[in-house]
């Protein structure tokens, strides 16, 4: 959006998120090149469901060939052959769960149909609900911020949700209506093939990583999900609440630069 042609506006961001975090040892990275995706060969129509999850790398010897910004995604889903728009128009006519009732729009996700780098959160709240599109009420827009401190705009980026309807006083979502939405968020990877994905909160790991006990035992540490670095990290809204809390801030832009480091080819 404006920022894109406005890098001094990135800039100062990234420096108030800096500042925020109390980041004196924060080096700023460049602005990545984005490279172009490779192109697609027709596949089935629909992904796969997900299956499980696969330990997490020992070390960084194990995790997915990846030889720099030119890196392909290591995903091993199959292709398929849709486009990002058609699921999100399927998305905004779908009533397959019951939070189809509530919302005042569907949500589908939004960002560079080429992004390597994916978020995944939660569901819409109200913010997200009135305008239908991801992460732009309080907690979207420190998001916003931890994208620009990282380098990228949110148009570099692929922003999506678990569910992406609205569930009603932003309770979490019940399993079933994850798992009727579940569809959309898999084709949405299988078309995107990003090359990280970094899980915000508890929900959006327990998509990927069903058997995950505890954010505080794997945050940070890179997971491997059908052959992607998977960074779970806390939700913004986590942030938002603790907001005097220097320590999770300072975690998350930690995890952060982990991602980043990867998507450099270090
Ligand atoms: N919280 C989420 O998990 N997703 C959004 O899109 C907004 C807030
Ligand atoms: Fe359909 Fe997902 Fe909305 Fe449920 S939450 S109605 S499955 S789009």
């Amino acid at each position: 959006m404006e920022k894109k042609n406005n890098p001094s506006a990135a800039l100062s961001e990234r420096i108030k998120f800096f500042e925020e975090i109390g980041a004196d040892f924060i080096f700023k990275p460049e602005p990545r090149p984005r490279p172009a995706a490779p192109a697609q060969t027709p596949g089935p129509e629909h992904p796969p469901r997900v299956s499980e999850a696969r330990p997490v790398f020992a070390d960084a010897s194990e995790m997915p060939k990846n030889s720099g910004p030119d890196g392909e995604s290591g995903l091993d889903l199959p292709r398929i052959n849709r486009t990002l728009e058609e699921i999100a128009a399927e998305v905004r006519s779908c009533r397959k769960c019951g939070l189809a009732a509530g919302r005042t729009k569907a949500v589908p996700g939004e960002g560079n149909p080429k992004a390597q780098l994916l978020f995944v959160g939660e569901g819409p709240g109200h913010d997200e609900d009135v305008q239908g599109r991801p992460f732009v009420g309080r907690a979207g827009q420190l998001l916003t911020k931890i994208i620009a401190a990282m380098g990228y705009d949110r148009s570099d980026v692929f922003i999506a949700n678990v569910v992406k309807c609205r569930p009603p006083e932003n309770r979490v979502p019940r399993r079933e209506e994850a798992e009727a939405c579940a569809p959309y968020l898999l084709g949405q990877i299988a078309v995107l093939r990003p090359r990280v994905i970094v899980t915000l909160g508890k929900t959006a790991v327990d998509f990927f990583l069903p058997d995950v006990k505890a954010m505080g035992s794997i945050r940070g540490i890179f997971q491997e999900w059908h052959g992607v670095p998977l960074m779970p990290t806390f939700h913004p809204s986590y942030l938002v609440r603790n907001e005097g809390n220097k320590d999770i801030k300072r975690m998350v832009w930690n995890d952060m630069q982990k991602v980043m480091a990867f998507l450099r080819g270090e």
